[in-house]
Protein backbone atom coordinates (compact mmCIF):
# COMPACT_ATOMS: atom_id res chain seq x y z
CA UNK A 1 0.00 0.00 0.00
CA UNK A 2 0.88 3.46 -0.31
CA UNK A 3 0.38 5.31 2.50
CA UNK A 4 1.12 8.42 4.12
CA UNK A 5 1.87 9.48 7.35
CA UNK A 6 0.67 13.08 8.67
CA UNK A 7 3.23 14.48 11.67
CA UNK A 8 6.47 14.37 13.27
CA UNK A 9 6.63 13.08 16.45
CA UNK A 10 8.51 9.84 18.04
CA UNK A 11 4.29 8.19 17.86
CA UNK A 12 4.49 8.77 13.90
CA UNK A 13 7.96 7.57 14.13
CA UNK A 14 6.60 4.31 16.03
CA UNK A 15 3.50 3.73 13.68
CA UNK A 16 5.91 3.92 10.89
CA UNK A 17 8.29 1.31 11.84
CA UNK A 18 4.91 -0.64 12.56
CA UNK A 19 3.94 -0.89 8.95
CA UNK A 20 7.64 -1.42 8.28
CA UNK A 21 7.95 -4.55 10.21
CA UNK A 22 5.39 -6.44 8.59
CA UNK A 23 7.97 -6.55 5.85
CA UNK A 24 10.47 -8.08 8.06
CA UNK A 25 7.77 -10.05 9.51
CA UNK A 26 6.74 -12.24 5.70
CA UNK A 27 3.74 -9.83 5.05
CA UNK A 28 3.47 -6.80 2.88
CA UNK A 29 5.77 -4.22 1.77
CA UNK A 30 4.69 -0.53 1.76
CA UNK A 31 5.67 2.72 0.41
CA UNK A 32 5.50 5.04 2.93
CA UNK A 33 5.77 9.28 2.75
CA UNK A 34 6.17 11.04 6.07
CA UNK A 35 4.51 14.66 5.63
CA UNK A 36 6.68 16.05 7.41
CA UNK A 37 8.39 13.22 9.44
CA UNK A 38 11.72 14.01 11.30
CA UNK A 39 15.44 13.22 11.30
CA UNK A 40 14.87 9.57 12.37
CA UNK A 41 12.52 9.12 9.24
CA UNK A 42 13.99 10.29 7.28
CA UNK A 43 17.31 8.08 8.28
CA UNK A 44 15.01 5.15 8.02
CA UNK A 45 14.26 5.90 4.34
CA UNK A 46 18.06 5.21 3.71
CA UNK A 47 18.30 2.17 5.85
CA UNK A 48 18.62 -1.18 4.11
CA UNK A 49 15.67 -3.43 4.04
CA UNK A 50 13.62 -1.01 5.42
CA UNK A 51 11.07 -0.74 3.03
CA UNK A 52 10.43 2.40 0.98
CA UNK A 53 9.97 5.35 3.19
CA UNK A 54 10.41 9.05 2.44
CA UNK A 55 9.78 12.70 3.43
CA UNK A 56 7.86 15.39 1.80
CA UNK A 57 8.17 19.01 3.30
CA UNK A 58 3.85 19.10 3.22
CA UNK A 59 1.65 21.74 5.56
CA UNK A 60 0.07 18.54 7.57
CA UNK A 61 -2.70 21.41 9.11
CA UNK A 62 -3.42 22.44 5.03
CA UNK A 63 -6.42 20.01 4.34
CA UNK A 64 -6.36 21.52 0.76
CA UNK A 65 -2.52 20.95 0.41
CA UNK A 66 -2.76 17.86 1.78
CA UNK A 67 -6.02 16.31 -0.18
CA UNK A 68 -4.48 17.38 -3.51
CA UNK A 69 -1.11 15.99 -2.35
CA UNK A 70 -3.18 12.24 -1.89
CA UNK A 71 -4.36 12.78 -4.70
CA UNK A 72 -1.71 13.30 -7.38
CA UNK A 73 0.32 10.56 -5.78
CA UNK A 74 -1.99 8.13 -5.54
CA UNK A 75 -1.74 7.48 -1.65
CA UNK A 76 -4.31 4.45 -0.53
CA UNK A 77 -4.76 5.10 3.25
CA UNK A 78 -3.66 8.38 4.70
CA UNK A 79 -3.05 7.75 8.39
CA UNK A 80 -3.04 11.10 10.62
CA UNK A 81 -0.60 11.26 14.20
CA UNK A 82 -1.50 14.36 15.82
CA UNK A 83 -4.55 16.36 16.48
CA UNK A 84 -4.11 19.29 14.79
CA UNK A 85 -5.03 18.33 11.58
CA UNK A 86 -7.75 16.65 12.51
CA UNK A 87 -8.99 19.91 14.23
CA UNK A 88 -8.30 21.44 10.90
CA UNK A 89 -10.40 19.82 8.97
CA UNK A 90 -7.42 17.56 7.29
CA UNK A 91 -9.48 14.19 7.56
CA UNK A 92 -12.88 15.87 5.99
CA UNK A 93 -11.16 17.54 3.04
CA UNK A 94 -9.60 13.93 2.55
CA UNK A 95 -13.07 11.93 3.01
CA UNK A 96 -14.57 14.37 0.41
CA UNK A 97 -11.89 13.50 -2.32
CA UNK A 98 -13.03 9.22 -1.72
CA UNK A 99 -9.49 8.69 0.17
CA UNK A 100 -9.49 6.49 2.76
CA UNK A 101 -8.27 7.84 5.70
CA UNK A 102 -7.70 7.18 9.45
CA UNK A 103 -8.86 10.09 11.78
CA UNK A 104 -11.91 11.45 12.36
CA UNK A 105 -13.77 14.56 11.16
CA UNK A 106 -13.40 17.60 12.96
CA UNK A 107 -16.94 17.31 14.13
CA UNK A 108 -15.96 14.05 16.09
CA UNK A 109 -12.53 15.31 16.80
CA UNK A 110 -13.99 17.67 19.32
CA UNK A 111 -14.40 14.29 21.45
CA UNK A 112 -10.49 15.43 22.35
CA UNK A 113 -10.94 19.39 21.11
CA UNK A 114 -13.65 20.23 23.60
CA UNK A 115 -13.80 18.79 26.90
CA UNK A 116 -17.35 19.85 27.29
CA UNK A 117 -18.21 18.20 24.01
CA UNK A 118 -16.61 15.19 25.39
CA UNK A 119 -18.66 15.63 28.62
CA UNK A 120 -21.60 15.63 26.81
CA UNK A 121 -21.26 12.37 24.89
CA UNK A 122 -20.17 10.86 28.26
CA UNK A 123 -24.06 11.92 29.49
CA UNK A 124 -25.75 10.71 26.62
CA UNK A 125 -24.17 7.63 26.37
CA UNK A 126 -23.92 6.98 30.08
CA UNK A 127 -20.07 6.92 29.92
CA UNK A 128 -18.56 6.63 33.67
CA UNK A 129 -16.61 10.07 34.44
CA UNK A 130 -16.00 12.44 37.11
CA UNK A 131 -18.56 15.16 37.59
CA UNK A 132 -17.71 18.52 36.76
CA UNK A 133 -19.05 21.83 36.24
CA UNK A 134 -18.64 24.10 33.21
CA UNK A 135 -17.26 27.98 34.27
CA UNK A 136 -17.64 31.22 31.92
CA UNK A 137 -16.50 33.64 34.57
CA UNK A 138 -14.14 33.64 37.71
CA UNK A 139 -17.31 33.97 40.05
CA UNK A 140 -18.63 30.69 38.63
CA UNK A 141 -15.37 29.53 38.75
CA UNK A 142 -14.24 29.72 42.80
CA UNK A 143 -17.84 28.71 43.73
CA UNK A 144 -17.28 25.20 41.88
CA UNK A 145 -13.85 24.91 43.47
CA UNK A 146 -15.05 25.53 46.87
CA UNK A 147 -18.12 23.19 46.21
CA UNK A 148 -15.74 20.18 44.92
CA UNK A 149 -12.80 20.98 47.40
CA UNK A 150 -9.27 19.86 47.37
CA UNK A 151 -7.61 18.45 45.62
CA UNK A 152 -8.34 20.86 42.68
CA UNK A 153 -8.68 19.80 39.34
CA UNK A 154 -9.27 22.77 36.73
CA UNK A 155 -8.89 21.65 33.17
CA UNK A 156 -9.21 24.56 30.38
CA UNK A 157 -12.22 23.35 27.95
CA UNK A 158 -10.31 23.72 25.01
CA UNK A 159 -7.14 22.25 22.97
CA UNK A 160 -3.97 23.55 25.48
CA UNK A 161 -0.77 21.11 24.29
CA UNK A 162 -0.79 19.61 27.85
CA UNK A 163 -1.02 22.64 29.84
CA UNK A 164 -4.93 22.71 30.08
CA UNK A 165 -5.08 20.37 33.21
CA UNK A 166 -4.50 21.38 37.45
CA UNK A 167 -4.37 18.57 40.09
CA UNK A 168 -3.07 21.14 42.92
CA UNK A 169 -4.12 21.36 46.52
CA UNK A 170 -3.46 24.85 47.21
CA UNK A 171 -6.96 26.82 46.12
CA UNK A 172 -5.05 29.89 45.20
CA UNK A 173 -3.57 28.08 42.36
CA UNK A 174 -6.39 26.84 41.46
CA UNK A 175 -7.89 29.65 40.80
CA UNK A 176 -4.94 31.06 39.15
CA UNK A 177 -5.06 28.21 36.94
CA UNK A 178 -8.89 29.23 35.80
CA UNK A 179 -8.58 32.89 35.79
CA UNK A 180 -5.46 32.22 32.87
CA UNK A 181 -7.52 29.50 31.07
CA UNK A 182 -10.44 32.01 31.05
CA UNK A 183 -8.76 34.10 28.97
CA UNK A 184 -8.93 31.89 26.16
CA UNK A 185 -12.42 30.33 27.00
CA UNK A 186 -14.09 28.56 29.93
CA UNK A 187 -12.81 26.11 32.16
CA UNK A 188 -13.81 22.81 33.84
CA UNK A 189 -13.78 22.33 37.41
CA UNK A 190 -14.27 18.50 38.07
CA UNK A 191 -14.17 16.14 40.73
CA UNK A 192 -10.60 14.71 41.57
CA UNK A 193 -10.67 10.79 40.60
CA UNK A 194 -7.78 8.76 42.77
CA UNK A 195 -6.68 5.79 40.96
CA UNK A 196 -3.99 4.33 39.06
CA UNK A 197 -4.10 5.93 35.27
CA UNK A 198 -4.21 3.45 32.26
CA UNK A 199 -4.53 4.21 28.70
CA UNK A 200 -6.58 2.42 26.51
CA UNK A 201 -6.59 2.20 22.33
CA UNK A 202 -9.51 1.75 20.32
CA UNK A 203 -9.86 1.74 16.80
CA UNK A 204 -12.65 2.86 15.62
CA UNK A 205 -14.46 2.12 11.94
CA UNK A 206 -17.14 4.33 13.05
CA UNK A 207 -19.26 1.74 14.26
CA UNK A 208 -17.45 -1.25 15.62
CA UNK A 209 -14.36 -0.78 17.82
CA UNK A 210 -11.69 -3.39 18.26
CA UNK A 211 -8.84 -2.91 21.27
CA UNK A 212 -5.59 -2.47 21.50
CA UNK A 213 -3.23 -3.24 24.54
CA UNK A 214 -3.68 -1.22 27.89
CA UNK A 215 -0.50 0.87 28.57
CA UNK A 216 0.17 3.38 30.97
CA UNK A 217 2.24 6.61 30.91
CA UNK A 218 3.91 8.62 32.83
CA UNK A 219 2.94 12.49 32.82
CA UNK A 220 5.26 14.01 35.02
CA UNK A 221 8.93 15.40 34.32
CA UNK A 222 10.76 13.59 37.94
CA UNK A 223 11.07 10.68 39.48
CA UNK A 224 8.46 9.55 42.17
CA UNK A 225 5.89 11.49 39.76
CA UNK A 226 7.60 15.00 41.20
CA UNK A 227 7.61 17.66 38.93
CA UNK A 228 5.32 19.27 36.59
CA UNK A 229 3.07 17.79 33.67
CA UNK A 230 4.39 17.45 30.65
CA UNK A 231 3.47 15.56 27.37
CA UNK A 232 5.03 12.21 28.54
CA UNK A 233 8.39 11.18 30.04
CA UNK A 234 7.86 7.29 29.49
CA UNK A 235 5.30 4.55 29.18
CA UNK A 236 5.34 0.69 29.62
CA UNK A 237 2.74 -2.34 28.63
CA UNK A 238 1.22 -4.24 29.05
CA UNK A 239 0.08 -4.39 32.95
CA UNK A 240 0.68 -6.88 34.98
CA UNK A 241 -1.03 -5.54 37.80
CA UNK A 242 -4.59 -5.35 36.02
CA UNK A 243 -5.12 -9.50 36.28
CA UNK A 244 -5.36 -8.66 40.09
CA UNK A 245 -8.03 -6.51 40.21
CA UNK A 246 -10.13 -7.27 36.51
CA UNK A 247 -8.94 -11.45 36.38
CA UNK A 248 -7.16 -10.65 33.50
CA UNK A 249 -6.19 -7.80 30.67
CA UNK A 250 -8.77 -9.15 28.52
CA UNK A 251 -11.58 -8.75 31.05
CA UNK A 252 -10.40 -5.56 31.72
CA UNK A 253 -10.90 -4.50 27.90
CA UNK A 254 -13.74 -6.45 27.49
CA UNK A 255 -15.67 -3.78 30.17
CA UNK A 256 -13.79 -0.71 28.85
CA UNK A 257 -15.17 -1.78 25.73
CA UNK A 258 -18.58 -2.18 26.99
CA UNK A 259 -19.20 0.49 29.13
CA UNK A 260 -17.34 3.28 27.66
CA UNK A 261 -15.64 2.92 23.89
CA UNK A 262 -18.37 1.47 22.23
CA UNK A 263 -21.07 3.80 23.86
CA UNK A 264 -19.19 6.68 22.91
CA UNK A 265 -18.77 5.52 19.24
CA UNK A 266 -22.47 4.53 18.90
CA UNK A 267 -23.47 8.33 20.72
CA UNK A 268 -21.61 9.45 18.15
CA UNK A 269 -22.87 7.62 14.78
CA UNK A 270 -26.31 8.80 16.41
CA UNK A 271 -25.40 12.64 16.38
CA UNK A 272 -24.30 11.74 12.43
CA UNK A 273 -20.41 12.34 13.58
CA UNK A 274 -19.00 8.69 13.27
CA UNK A 275 -15.84 8.22 14.92
CA UNK A 276 -13.60 6.48 12.42
CA UNK A 277 -9.78 7.11 13.80
CA UNK A 278 -7.84 6.18 17.40
CA UNK A 279 -10.14 6.46 20.35
CA UNK A 280 -7.75 7.28 23.21
CA UNK A 281 -9.71 6.43 26.38
CA UNK A 282 -7.59 7.90 29.64
CA UNK A 283 -9.06 6.23 32.14
CA UNK A 284 -8.53 5.89 36.20
CA UNK A 285 -9.23 3.03 38.02
CA UNK A 286 -10.80 4.24 41.37
CA UNK A 287 -12.30 2.38 44.02
CA UNK A 288 -15.92 2.92 42.92
CA UNK A 289 -14.89 1.61 39.36
CA UNK A 290 -13.40 2.62 35.92
CA UNK A 291 -13.70 6.54 35.10
CA UNK A 292 -12.55 8.45 31.94
CA UNK A 293 -10.49 11.27 32.77
CA UNK A 294 -9.87 11.98 28.97
CA UNK A 295 -10.85 11.40 25.13
CA UNK A 296 -7.93 11.79 22.84
CA UNK A 297 -9.10 11.20 18.94
CA UNK A 298 -5.35 9.95 18.09
CA UNK A 299 -2.67 7.60 19.10
CA UNK A 300 -1.13 8.50 22.42
CA UNK A 301 2.27 9.75 22.78
CA UNK A 302 4.60 7.81 24.70
CA UNK A 303 2.12 4.84 24.71
CA UNK A 304 1.81 3.98 20.93
CA UNK A 305 6.03 3.71 21.48
CA UNK A 306 5.31 0.68 23.47
CA UNK A 307 1.66 -0.92 22.66
CA UNK A 308 2.46 -0.18 18.41
CA UNK A 309 5.92 -2.69 18.76
CA UNK A 310 3.94 -5.99 20.51
CA UNK A 311 1.41 -5.73 17.91
CA UNK A 312 1.29 -9.13 15.83
CA UNK A 313 -1.61 -8.40 13.44
CA UNK A 314 -0.73 -5.82 10.34
CA UNK A 315 -0.99 -2.81 11.29
CA UNK A 316 -1.56 -1.78 7.59
CA UNK A 317 -4.86 -3.86 7.45
CA UNK A 318 -6.57 -2.95 10.87
CA UNK A 319 -5.69 0.68 9.65
CA UNK A 320 -7.05 0.60 6.02
CA UNK A 321 -10.54 -1.63 7.57
CA UNK A 322 -11.22 0.88 10.01
CA UNK A 323 -10.80 3.71 7.47
CA UNK A 324 -13.06 1.81 5.25
CA UNK A 325 -15.52 0.81 7.73
CA UNK A 326 -15.26 -3.04 7.92
CA UNK A 327 -13.72 -3.94 11.67
CA UNK A 328 -16.99 -5.49 12.27
CA UNK A 329 -16.02 -8.79 10.76
CA UNK A 330 -12.41 -8.87 12.66
CA UNK A 331 -11.13 -10.42 15.96
CA UNK A 332 -9.59 -8.20 18.42
CA UNK A 333 -5.82 -7.75 17.15
CA UNK A 334 -3.03 -9.78 18.72
CA UNK A 335 -0.05 -8.88 20.86
CA UNK A 336 3.33 -10.55 21.87
CA UNK A 337 3.95 -11.34 25.19
CA UNK A 338 7.22 -9.38 25.35
CA UNK A 339 6.68 -6.63 26.99
CA UNK A 340 7.96 -3.12 26.23
CA UNK A 341 9.02 -0.05 27.57
CA UNK A 342 9.98 3.53 26.54
CA UNK A 343 12.01 6.35 28.46
CA UNK A 344 12.24 9.68 26.88
CA UNK A 345 15.51 11.47 26.65
CA UNK A 346 14.27 15.75 27.16
CA UNK A 347 16.04 18.48 26.62
CA UNK A 348 18.00 20.34 29.37
CA UNK A 349 14.88 23.10 30.98
CA UNK A 350 11.86 21.24 29.64
CA UNK A 351 8.98 21.81 29.61
CA UNK A 352 9.26 25.37 30.13
CA UNK A 353 11.78 26.72 28.06
CA UNK A 354 13.51 23.57 26.63
CA UNK A 355 17.19 24.30 25.10
CA UNK A 356 17.57 22.91 21.20
CA UNK A 357 19.99 22.89 18.89
CA UNK A 358 22.39 20.97 20.74
CA UNK A 359 23.98 17.53 19.25
CA UNK A 360 23.54 14.03 19.77
CA UNK A 361 25.97 11.67 19.98
CA UNK A 362 25.72 7.80 20.37
CA UNK A 363 22.83 6.76 18.84
CA UNK A 364 23.87 4.34 16.89
CA UNK A 365 25.59 2.43 19.93
CA UNK A 366 22.54 2.73 22.09
CA UNK A 367 20.39 0.94 18.94
CA UNK A 368 22.67 -1.78 18.59
CA UNK A 369 21.70 -2.83 22.27
CA UNK A 370 19.55 -6.21 21.92
CA UNK A 371 15.80 -5.48 21.54
CA UNK A 372 16.22 -1.31 21.34
CA UNK A 373 14.87 0.86 19.29
CA UNK A 374 15.04 4.61 18.67
CA UNK A 375 11.97 6.33 17.77
CA UNK A 376 12.96 9.88 17.28
CA UNK A 377 10.54 13.08 18.05
CA UNK A 378 12.50 16.84 18.23
CA UNK A 379 15.68 15.84 15.87
CA UNK A 380 17.05 17.44 13.33
CA UNK A 381 20.44 16.63 10.51
CA UNK A 382 22.21 19.88 10.65
CA UNK A 383 25.74 20.33 8.82
CA UNK A 384 25.86 16.67 8.84
CA UNK A 385 25.21 16.71 12.63
CA UNK A 386 22.19 15.53 14.29
CA UNK A 387 21.01 18.10 16.81
CA UNK A 388 17.74 18.20 18.99
CA UNK A 389 15.09 20.89 17.90
CA UNK A 390 12.66 20.86 21.16
CA UNK A 391 11.40 19.69 24.16
CA UNK A 392 11.25 15.95 24.04
CA UNK A 393 14.11 14.70 21.58
CA UNK A 394 13.76 10.90 21.95
CA UNK A 395 12.37 7.56 22.74
CA UNK A 396 14.56 4.92 23.62
CA UNK A 397 12.04 1.96 23.21
CA UNK A 398 12.83 -1.42 24.34
CA UNK A 399 11.44 -4.79 24.34
CA UNK A 400 12.42 -8.14 26.28
CA UNK A 401 10.61 -10.95 27.67
CA UNK A 402 9.80 -9.45 31.14
CA UNK A 403 10.16 -5.68 32.74
CA UNK A 404 13.37 -6.31 34.47
CA UNK A 405 15.01 -6.88 30.95
CA UNK A 406 13.38 -3.98 29.06
CA UNK A 407 14.39 -1.45 31.82
CA UNK A 408 17.75 -2.95 31.53
CA UNK A 409 18.47 -2.97 27.90
CA UNK A 410 16.58 1.04 27.83
CA UNK A 411 18.44 2.25 30.35
CA UNK A 412 21.83 0.87 29.11
CA UNK A 413 20.94 2.04 25.95
CA UNK A 414 20.08 5.61 27.64
CA UNK A 415 23.69 5.49 28.79
CA UNK A 416 24.80 5.59 25.59
CA UNK A 417 23.36 8.66 24.22
CA UNK A 418 24.83 11.72 24.40
CA UNK A 419 22.98 15.28 24.60
CA UNK A 420 24.16 18.19 27.12
CA UNK A 421 21.88 18.98 29.70
CA UNK A 422 19.36 15.97 28.65
CA UNK A 423 16.98 14.91 31.39
CA UNK A 424 15.02 11.55 32.20
CA UNK A 425 13.13 9.72 34.59
CA UNK A 426 15.23 6.53 36.03
CA UNK A 427 11.96 5.12 37.72
CA UNK A 428 9.91 4.11 34.39
CA UNK A 429 8.30 0.94 34.46
CA UNK A 430 10.12 0.26 38.18
CA UNK A 431 7.02 -0.82 39.60
CA UNK A 432 5.79 -3.66 37.59
CA UNK A 433 10.04 -4.96 37.18
CA UNK A 434 10.11 -6.45 40.54
P1 LIG B 1 -5.10 15.26 30.86
O1 LIG B 1 -4.34 16.40 30.23
O2 LIG B 1 -6.57 15.36 30.76
O3 LIG B 1 -4.50 13.94 30.48
O4 LIG B 1 -4.77 15.35 32.43
C1 LIG B 1 -3.46 15.38 32.86
C2 LIG B 1 -3.34 14.58 34.13
O5 LIG B 1 -4.11 15.20 35.16
C3 LIG B 1 -3.89 13.17 34.03
O6 LIG B 1 -3.00 12.28 33.49
C4 LIG B 1 -4.19 12.88 35.47
O7 LIG B 1 -3.02 12.48 36.15
C5 LIG B 1 -4.62 14.20 36.03
N1 LIG B 1 -6.08 14.30 36.08
C6 LIG B 1 -6.93 14.71 35.13
N2 LIG B 1 -8.22 14.69 35.58
C7 LIG B 1 -8.17 14.25 36.84
C8 LIG B 1 -9.16 13.99 37.86
N3 LIG B 1 -10.45 14.23 37.64
N4 LIG B 1 -8.74 13.54 39.05
C9 LIG B 1 -7.42 13.31 39.29
N5 LIG B 1 -6.45 13.53 38.39
C10 LIG B 1 -6.81 13.99 37.18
Amino acid sequence: MRILVLGSGAREHAIITALLAEETRGGDAHEIIAAPGNAGIAADAGAEGAGSVSTVALDANDPAAVADFAMDNNVQLVVIGPEAPLVAGVADALRTRGIPVFGPAQAAAQLEGSKTFAKRIMDEAGVPTGRAVRAGTLAEATAAIDEFGSPYVIKADGLAAGKGVLVTEARDAAINHAAHWLEHGSVLVEEFLDGQEVSLFFLSDGHNVLPLSPAQDYKRLADGDAGPNTGGMGAYSPLPWLDAEFGSEAEFVAEVQATIALPTVRQLATEQTPFIGLLYCGLILTARGIRVIEFNARFGDPETQVVLPRLVTPLSGLLFDAATGALGSRENPEFAADVAVTVVLASENYPETPATGREISGLDAAAAVPGVHIAHAATAFRDGALVSTGGRVLNVVATAPDFAAARARAYEALALIGLEGAQFRTDIAARVAG
